[in-house]
């Protein structure tokens, strides 16, 4: 239980990778917040398994951001993971989806990031560590908005790294290949339409197919990275992309 003392704010924690995070810190002895959507009743369920406060705000807009780290109160770990995705042909690409992802994906963590690191410097211990994606390291067609947007999480990252190299607090990107969430399941019938392809042409053919090792990532095997991310010996890890993509960005 190292974590026990440390309090946690796991952005987009009410589902998916996010919520296997939540888990594994809470496993630690860290106090949690959870944000997210979801419905009400699992929310609340989710809260009492993990002793756990909730916070409600749309991360798309700053003034939900801002929100959401006022209600959370200080954090020694910020997990910035809420995300979304939309897969369309750059002409073709909603121009409202497009600002959406940026603000989502990677204006998001730059505000808790902001707002989070006064109290780490304070305390003179923090870890932020940001769910990037392969996607922050390579392209594929159609996803413009999210490729943009995790490529400049990772240059957040070690942009974080170098400013707070000397105050104890250490920032890091996750990377995972394709992870089994509602996030892919719900990209699954854009792609088909993009491509004119079956469901099943679409998992293999598209998405293993990215992951020399054909197995999707678990959400329990990020969160373990996270979890050891914030161990004393993870202290000089800082800056880096941590790929977990079944050997995807070794091509
Ligand atoms: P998910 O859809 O299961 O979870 C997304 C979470 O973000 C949910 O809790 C959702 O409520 C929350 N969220 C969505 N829009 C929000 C908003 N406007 N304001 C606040 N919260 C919002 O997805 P996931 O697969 O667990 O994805 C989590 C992160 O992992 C994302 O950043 C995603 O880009 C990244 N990622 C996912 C995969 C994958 O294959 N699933 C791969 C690489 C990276």
């Amino acid at each position: 239980m190292f974590l026990e003392g440390k309090r946690a704010l796991v952005t987009g924690s009410t589902s998916g990778i996010g919520l296997a995070i939540a888990r594994a810190l809470h496993a630690e002895g860290a106090q949690v917040v959870l944000s997210g959507f979801g419905e009400e009743a699992a929310i609340a369920a989710l809260c009492e398994e993990l002793g756990a406060v909730h916070v409600a705000a749309d991360l798309s807009r700053r003034e939900g951001v801002e929100a959401l780290m006022a209600g959370a109160g200080a954090v020694d770990i910020l997990i910035n993971n809420a995300g979304m995705q939309h897969v369309a042909p750059v002409e073709e690409f909603p121009v409202g989806k497009w600002d959406m992802i940026i603000a989502l994906n990677l204006t998001a963590a730059f505000d808790a990031c902001r707002l989070a690191i006064p109290h780490m410097k304070a305390t003179g211990w923090g870890r932020i560590i940001n769910t990037a994606s392969a996607h922050s390291l390579t392209a594929s067609p159609y996803k413009a908005a999210y490729v943009s947007a995790k490529h400049g999480l990772a240059g957040l990252t070690k942009t974080l790294a170098l400013e707070l190299a000397t105050f104890n607090i250490t920032a890091n990107c996750i990377s995972p290949g394709y992870v089994w969430t509602e996030l892919v399941e719900r990209q699954i019938p854009d792609t088909m339409a993009a491509r004119g392809m079956t469901r099943e042409q679409v998992i293999q053919d598209v998405l293993l197919t990215r992951q020399p090792t054909r197995k999707f990532v678990q959400p329990s095997d990020v969160a373990e990275m996270a979890v050891f991310l914030c161990r004393d010996a993870s202290a000089n890890i800082t800056g880096t992309n941590i790929s977990m993509d079944g050997g995807w960005t070794a091509e």
